[in-house]
Parts: C-alpha cells; sequence; structure tokens
C-alpha cells in the first residue's frame, strides 16, 4: 500500500471521479490565505489544500533540511527525486483513509486543510531561465505550410533536433493574472514602413512546461538516460503570442518582444512521478537522431494527458470548448529537451522552467493556437454566435489538461487569462 500511485488508495478528504486532484496526484503549489499572510507550500486534494508548510513547522513532515519555509518550492526541488519520493509517500500517508493523524484531529485538520476556494494561489516556484521549444511536428508542419512551403513545411533541422529559443522568466504568471494587449512595432503588409500599434494578431499557444528540480554542473552534458532525474514536474501553459510583432521582429534570431510580456502557467506542479502510470512510447523518429538523443529502450519518454482549450468572449456568459489535443503526441520528449538543452555544457538549474511548444494534433479540432485554428486569419472560428481570427479584448482563454485512470483522474487543473484592452 506504499506506492502512492496505487489506484486503490482513497483519502478521508472527499474526492470527485472528475476532481484533477485525487490522493495518486498530490500536486504541490504556494498559497496564502485569510490566516497565513506569509506564503506557504501546499498540497491539492479533492478541493482542499494541505498546508505542508505548517505540517513541517510541526513535524509531520520531515526531510533531510527545512524546505517549505521559503514560499516558494525551490528549496525542495534542488533535493533532487530520492527526497522527493520521500515526501510524497509521507503525504499520501497522511492522506489516506486509514490514518488518523490529521483524519481525527478536528483543530489539527482546521489549521492544515483549507478550502481551495479560499486561497490566493501564486507563482509556485522562483523561476530562473525559461526555455520554449517547438517539438509538436503537427504545429511546425502547420505553420512551415502557412508561412513557407506547403509540400515541405519543415525545416531540414526540425527531425534532427528539438529546435528551441531563450525565453524571459520574469514574466511568466501564475493563473488568473489578466494582462494588458501588448503594443509595439508592426509592418502592415501593404506599407513602406513599420509603425507602433497594439496588437491586431493576439493568439494563444496551448502547451505543457516542465520545472527543473535538481541542477547539473557547467560544462557537463545531461545523457537521455539521466534526463528524468532533474524533472521535478509539470504544468499548463499558455504562451501568449503576438503575431504582428513576432512576424516583423522573428528574423534572423527567432520571436524576442513578441512572446516575452506574458506567459501564464498552472499554479499545481504535478510531480513527474504522479504522470508515471501514463507513460507512453510517443512517435516514431524518422530519421534516427543521433546517438545523444535516442531513448534507451526500456523509457516511455512521453505522458498521455489529454488537453483542452476553452474560449469565453465577453459577449457569452459560458466558456466553449475551441480544441483538444493530447501531449502523448508530440515528436520531442522532455528527455531528449533536456539532453539536447546540456549537449554544448549549458548548466541546469533548480527552477527553471522548459516548455514544449504548441501542442497540436492532426486533425483541424486539435490544433494549440488560433493563428492554425483561423488559418493565419483566413477561415474565422465560429464560438457560439461569435466570429474570431485572432483574440479580442474581453476574451477569456482557460486550458486544462489530465491524465485518464480508471475511474480518477490526474490532472492539472486550469491556466486561464483575461485580455484587457491596451494602454495607449
Ligand atoms: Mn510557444
Amino acid at each position: 500500500m506504499s506506492n502512492p500511485n496505487n489506484p486503490e488508495l482513497k483519502s478521508f478528504v472527499p474526492v470527485s471521479a472528475d476532481s484533477h486532484f485525487p490522493i495518486q496526484n498530490l500536486p504541490y503549489g504556494v498559497f496564502t490565505s485569510k490566516d497565513y499572510k506569509d506564503p506557504q507550500v501546499g498540497v491539492a486534494i479533492g478541493d482542499k489544500v494541505l498546508n505542508l508548510s505548517f505540517l513541517e513547522r510541526e513535524g509531520h513532515v520531515s526531510l533531510s533540511q527545512k524546505v517549505f519555509q521559503g514560499g516558494s518550492l525551490n528549496d525542495f526541488m534542488e533535493l533532487g527525486p530520492a527526497e522527493w519520493q520521500k515526501a510524497r509517500e509521507r503525504i499520501s500517508e497522511l492522506l489516506r483513509e486509514d490514518t488518523p493523524l490529521i483524519r481525527d484531529n478536528a483543530s489539527l485538520q482546521q489549521q492544515c486543510l483549507l478550502p481551495q476556494s479560499e486561497v490566493s494561489m501564486h507563482i509556485p516556484v522562483k523561476i530562473g531561465d525559461y526555455t520554449d521549444f517547438y517539438s509538436s511536428r503537427e504545429h511546425a508542419s502547420n505553420v512551415g505550410s502557412m508561412f513557407r512551403d506547403k509540400n515541405n513545411p519543415l525545416l531540414p533541422n526540425w527531425t534532427h533536433l528539438p529546435v528551441g529559443y531563450h525565453g524571459r522568466a520574469s514574466s511568466v504568471v501564475v493563473s488568473g493574472t489578466d494582462f494588458h494587449r501588448p503594443c509595439g512595432q508592426v509592418m502592415p503588409p501593404d506599407a513602406s514602413a513599420p509603425k507602433f500599434a497594439p496588437c491586431s494578431r493576439l493568439d494563444y499557444e496551448l502547451e505543457m512546461a516542465f520545472f527543473i528540480g535538481k541542477g547539473s554542473e557547467l560544462g557537463k552534458a545531461v545523457p537521455v538516460s539521466e534526463a528524468e532525474n532533474h524533472i521535478f514536474g509539470l504544468v499548463l501553459m499558455n504562451d501568449w503570442s503576438a503575431r504582428d510583432i513576432q512576424k516583423w521582429e522573428y528574423q534572423p534570431l527567432g520571436p524576442f518582444v513578441s512572446k516575452s510580456f506574458a506567459t501564464s502557467i498552472s499554479p499545481w506542479v504535478v510531480p513527474l512521478a504522479a504522470l508515471k502510470p501514463f507513460a507512453v512510447k510517443g512517435p516514431e523518429q524518422d530519421p534516427q537522431p543521433l546517438d545523444y538523443l535516442q531513448h534507451p529502450s526500456d523509457l516511455l519518454p512521453h505522458y498521455q494527458i489529454d488537453l483542452e482549450v476553452y474560449l469565453k468572449p465577453q459577449e457569452l456568459a459560458s466558456k466553449q470548448r475551441i480544441s483538444r489535443a493530447s501531449a502523448g503526441n508530440l515528436y520531442w520528449s522532455m528527455a531528449q529537451q533536456l539532453a539536447h538543452h546540456t549537449v554544448t555544457g549549458c548548466n541546469l538549474r533548480p527552477g527553471d522552467l522548459m516548455a514544449s511548444g504548441t501542442v497540436s494534433g492532426k486533425t483541424e479540432d486539435s490544433r494549440g493556437c488560433l493563428l492554425e485554428l483561423s488559418w493565419g486569419g483566413k477561415n474565422p472560428l465560429t464560438v457560439a454566435e461569435q466570429q474570431r481570427t485572432f483574440l479580442k479584448d474581453g476574451d477569456e482563454v482557460t486550458m486544462t489538461g489530465w491524465c485518464q485512470g480508471d475511474g480518477y483522474r490526474v490532472g492539472f487543473g486550469e491556466v486561464k487569462g483575461e485580455v484587457l484592452p491596451a494602454k495607449l
């Protein structure tokens, strides 16, 4: 009974079948509440939060050192997989239906189990560097067909290495943080000079992202076989993008200010350990990548995470689903991304964030951004009675994702944000 992934485990905290946070998940986040003004590390269980910082102070959770008092997950993430597993096993034990410690102690329960509706979630990690990859073949092919050659959409390097760029960490925000439509330099199609204007092609990108736990040494490549030892956990990500600004600025060094104004992540970091029952092989890679990018034969390097995107135009009372995709179909795995990231000797640090790039699938309804769904703005999307090519002011985008188990879900909750008017 000690394996926290055992589907048979039940908590004394009630968890509905469609909840994202059963006892098999145990994602970590950072919150404040009426009684806890300083940021606390918590774990989601059903619709409650377990206050891990409090339990550590009281001596009910203890690792090799105190790591839940710093207002972020970083101290814990640095400890590495053996201590992560120890914490996971202890939290699972504390929440099990047959463990009386919290279950039978009303005053302890009141102090350490809070309704999620009464807490505010914060950015869970002090993020060091942020890297965004481009690992969906379908997404890269769709964009390549639109802007280059529909018969030959992928650039020659794409099937040989996980393409990526260094993003901006300072503007990564937690779900629920609204932002103003960015302004910047754009080159209108028939103009001879650029102009300064509010972005007129504002888009979202459906992505998954992972946090580096234990870092690596400068000058030392991390092999694919060891990469997952550095991965602490995953979140949902919306990589908001200003397509008109991007189009004008991106050559020859890639996106710059068109991507750096806001990037939203979900507040709960799902441990990689909780995703292990949902590991899958992923697509065949053809051509075979170079040796340093090859998976060990016993590694299932992808994770079957079902993803959905919802749009709520200001004019509508409820959100409408506009696409669904699966992270299990990504071409390049997280392990390959890490191996490639470090191959020249670049080191990893605890709290670094790495994202998948837009997740798209083969079907039209599985395209992971409006650029693809509206095919470059040519085919407007109908959302209830509303037409959209790109985002309007007042639009709210919500993304969600989960792994479906037998009778339970290991989920990510959601990441959402609303577009506020440009500040001119
Ligand atoms: Mn992106």
